[in-house]
């Protein structure tokens, strides 16, 4: 998926021959020290983030870099940030119909219905036509994980979806992915919550300064870490 990808911010040399491939159906979980590089990894994979050189592919084609193409991998990687990122003047099912009414064109009654399954899904039906600063903000992330789904994409990226959380909130939005994982969604997963990488992720990847340090079974990696920076990264957080 990623071939020696490197990327600057100036001088910054933020990635650093990025090679990492992600199976259909498998669970990635990224971790690593704060300004390693991990949200730009994620941005770099629909293209929010040009690369300076490298190539990342989804299903062996090559990122489009504009016009329709590029419409449809966003549709194609779906994105769910720390910050939820919904719209705030649109209610929940709102948020969920708009992209495939207006990106995949999809008839509002079939866009509604479809909406209201995935908010189902995500335990969160009952809350269809409130608006999102009326949610707990475990529920919003529930509610960004259902539009990012329902855009049908082949990868969902997370990018710390549980680190702006209140601790007692953490748990339904980390459940709600292990059961995506299980599902068989091919999801990569940025996150500092080690029990989730554990029980769900079939790789952990541990970035430090921009460079893949180590990539490994869960359990290899948190019983027997290879390299000095993901023992000593792991020693700070367990
Ligand atoms: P992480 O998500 O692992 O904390 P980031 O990918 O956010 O790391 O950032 C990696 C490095 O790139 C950091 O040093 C950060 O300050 C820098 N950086 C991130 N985005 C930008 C940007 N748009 N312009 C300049 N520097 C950036
Ligand atoms: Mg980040």
């Amino acid at each position: 998926m990623l071939e020696n990808v490197n990327k600057h911010f100036g001088d910054l040399h933020v990635l650093r021959d990025i090679n990492l491939t992600v199976n259909s159906g498998e669970v990635v979980v990224v971790i690593g020290p704060s300004g390693s590089g991990k949200s730009t990894l994620c941005r770099t994979i629909n293209r929010l983030e040009p690369i300076d050189s490298g190539t990342i592919t989804l299903d062996g084609q090559p990122l489009p870099a504009e016009g329709r193409g590029l419409a449809r991998l966003r549709s194609d990687v779906g994105m769910v940030f720390q910050s939820f990122n919904l719209f705030a003047h649109k209610t929940v099912l709102q948020n969920v119909t708009l992209g495939p009414t207006k990106v995949l064109r999809m008839g509002r009654a079939e866009a509604d219905k479809r909406g209201m399954e995935l908010l189902d899904r995500v335990q969160i039906g009952n809350q269809a036509d409130k608006y999102p600063a009326q949610l707990s903000g475990g529920q919003q992330q529930r509610v960004a994980i259902a539009r990012a789904l329902a855009m049908n994409p082949k990868v969902l990226l997370f990018d710390e979806p549980t680190s702006a959380l209140d601790p007692e909130m953490v748990q339904e939005v980390l459940d709600v992915m292990t059961d995506l994982a299980g599902e068989g969604m091919t999801m990569v997963v940025v996150t500092h919550e080690m029990g989730f990488a554990r029980r769900a992720a079939n790789r952990v990847v541990f970035m430090a300064d921009g460079q893949i340090v180590e990539e490994n079974t869960p359990e290899e990696f948190f019983t027997n870490p290879r390299s000095e920076r993901a023992q000593d990264f792991l020693s700070k957080i367990l």
